[in-house]
C-alpha cells in the first residue's frame, strides 16, 4: 500500500484523504457522517457502509478495519468508475508486517499495535462486532518494530490492543488445542469465551521487550481487569522500564450493574484485584473507565460507583453517559431507561468524585524524586520551562537549567533536551500537573539502580 500512497505534510496538497473512523460512541459517528472526502476507513465504515455509500455520494471507498491491505485494489476500482468496498472482518489480520508511517519524526514516543479485536461480549459494547475476534501479532514482529523505533530515537512505546493484556501469541507454540486450562485469569474474574490455544502471553511479551530495550519505557492500553495474573504483576514490579501505571476499566461500582453489563467480575473481585496490585507494585497509578446511567441503573447502584471511586483513588478516568449502540446485547435485551438529565447529573457527580480522588493522587507525589522523560518546552513558558512525564504518567514541569550528567564523570553541566531522563524533586501539585526542581540528567537504569541500592542500605 505504501508504494502507492505518499504521505504529504500539507493537507491541501493531498490527492486522497483517508478518514479513519470509530463507532464505539455515538457522538463521534454523528460528527463525521458527512465527510467531504473520498475514502472512509475503520470500524464506522464497517458498520455504516450502506449509509455512507448510498446517502453520501461523494464517498468512493469504504474500507473496514481489517481490509487495509486491500486499499490499492479498492482505489483501482475507483479509477474505473466503481465504488470500492471491503468491510470483511478477519480472524488473522494483525498488520504484523505493516510499519506505520510516523508523521512526527522527532517524537520520542510511539504506539505499537500488538493485538486486535475482542472476545468479550460486554452488553453495552460494539467493539466485538466492528473489530472482530482477538488475534495477536507474533512476538518477534513486535520486537522488530520496537527495535526500529529505538534506532529512530523513540524512548517510550505504548503497546496497543482492544484487550491488550489478553495478548496470546500461539504462532510458534505447539498448539494445546481445546481446554484453555492454562489460561490463568485474575482471581475472581471469568470470561464467557474460553481460550483454545495458549501461547506466549502478555507477561512474556513485556518480559522480552523490557529486557531487550532496557532504556526504553513501556506502557500499554487498554487492558481488561480479568487478565492480570500474578506473573504479569511481578514482571511489572521487577522491570523498572515497565511504567507503574495500570488502566483498570471498572465501568461501574455496582455488582448488579456489572452483571447486566456482562463484565465477568463483581465489585468485590475488582477491589481485591486493586489491593493485590498495590501490594505487589507499591506506588502504582491506577486509571479507569466508567459509564453513567447504564440500563436500569438505580440511585443506589450509582452511589456504589461513587463509593468505588473513593475507595480506589484513581489517577485519572474516562467517564461517559451511556449511549445505546445497535447490535449490542443491551440493545436486544434491555431498555435504555435512565433519562438523559439523570445520566448527566450522575456523570457530573462522578466527575466531582474523581476530582477529589485525582487531586489526592497528585498531591501524594510531593516530596518524592521522579524520573521524568523530557518531552519538550512548556508551551506557556517555552524559554524557561520544560515538560515531561513521570513513570506513573503524571505531567511534570520544571525550570530549564544546566544540570550535571550523572553518567558522564567530569562532563560539563548542560540543559536537558527532548528524550533525556531527568531526576526531578516534586515540590508542588496543581492536582492536574506536578512542578519540581530538576536535579540531574540520568539514565533509566542508573536512576533505578541507585534507588535499589538505597533501599538495600535502608533495610540493613
Ligand atoms: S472488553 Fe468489553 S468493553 Fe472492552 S472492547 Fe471488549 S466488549 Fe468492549
Amino acid at each position: 500500500m505504501l508504494d502507492i500512497v505518499k504521505v504529504v505534510d500539507v493537507p491541501e496538497s493531498a490527492e486522497i484523504i483517508f478518514i479513519n473512523t470509530c463507532a464505539i460512541r455515538d457522538n463521534a459517528e454523528q460528527k463525521s457522517l458527512h465527510p467531504p472526502k473520498v475514502v472512509v476507513l475503520g470500524c464506522m465504515a464497517e458498520r455504516l457502509k450502506d449509509k455512507i455509500l448510498d446517502a453520501d455520494k461523494m464517498v468512493d471507498v469504504v474500507c473496514g478495519p481489517d481490509a487495509y491491505r486491500d486499499l490499492p485494489r479498492l482505489l483501482e476500482e475507483v479509477e474505473y468508475g466503481q465504488k470500492g468496498i471491503n468491510i470483511l472482518l478477519s480472524l488473522e489480520e494483525t498488520y504484523a508486517d505493516i510499519s506505520p508511517v510516523r508523521i512526527s519524526k522527532n517524537s520520542i514516543s510511539a504506539f505499537v499495535s500488538v493485538m486486535r479485536g475482542c472476545n468479550n461480549m460486554c452488553s453495552f459494547c460494539i467493539v466485538p462486532f466492528t473489530r472482530g475476534r482477538e488475534r495477536s501479532r507474533p512476538v518477534d514482529s513486535i520486537v522488530k518494530e520496537v527495535a526500529e523505533l529505538w534506532k529512530e530515537g523513540v524512548k517510550e512505546v505504548t503497546l496497543l490492543g482492544q484487550n491488550v493484556n489478553s495478548y496470546n501469541d500461539a504462532s510458534e507454540i505447539e498448539k494445546e488445542v481445546e481446554t484453555g486450562m492454562n489460561w490463568k485469569y485474575s482471581d475472581g474474574f471469568s470470561s464467557m469465551c474460553k481460550v483454545k490455544e495458549v501461547g506466549l502471553r502478555f507477561s512474556d511479551l513485556l518480559d522480552r521487550l523490557s529486557s531487550e530495550f532496557p532504556e526504553m519505557r513501556f506502557r500499554y492500553t487498554s487492558p481488561h481487569p480479568k487478565d492480570f495474573p500474578d506473573d504479569l504483576l511481578y514482571v511489572m514490579r521487577n522491570r523498572h522500564n515497565i511504567c507503574k501505571s495500570i488502566h483498570l476499566p471498572a465501568q461501574t461500582g455496582s455488582s448488579a450493574v456489572l452483571e447486566r453489563m456482562r463484565r465477568g467480575y463483581t465489585r468485590e473481585a475488582y477491589l481485591d484485584l486493586v489491593q493485590k496490585i498495590r501490594r505487589i507494585i507499591p506506588d502504582v497509578g491506577i486509571t479507569s473507565d466508567f459509564i453513567s446511567g447504564f440500563c436500569g441503573e438505580t440511585e443506589e447502584e450509582h452511589e456504589d460507583t461513587l463509593s468505588l471511586v473513593k475507595a480506589v483513588g484513581y489517577d485519572m478516568a474516562y467517564m461517559f453517559a451511556y449511549s445505546m449502540r445497535e447490535k449490542t446485547h443491551a440493545h436486544r435485551t434491555y431498555v435504555d431507561d435512565v433519562p438523559d438529565e439523570v445520566k448527566q447529573r450522575r456523570l457530573a457527580e462522578l466527575i466531582e468524585a474523581f476530582r477529589e480522588s485525582t487531586g489526592q493522587c497528585f498531591d501524594s507525589q510531593i516530596g518524592s524524586v521522579q524520573l521524568v522523560l523530557v518531552e519538550g518546552p512548556n508551551k506557556r513558558a517555552p524559554d524557561t520551562e520544560l515538560i515531561g512525564k513521570s513513570d506513573r504518567g503524571h505531567r511534570v514541569l520544571f525550570t530549564n537549567l544546566p544540570l550535571p550528567n550523572q553518567n558522564e564523570d567530569g562532563s560539563q553541566a548542560r540543559n536537558p533536551v527532548v528524550g533525556d531522563y531527568v531526576e526531578v524533586l516534586i515540590m508542588k501539585s496543581t492536582r492536574a500537573s506536578l512542578f519540581g526542581e530538576a536535579l540531574a540528567i540520568t539514565t533509566l537504569s542508573s536512576f533505578y539502580n541507585n534507588l535499589d541500592q538505597e533501599a538495600v542500605a535502608n533495610a540493613s
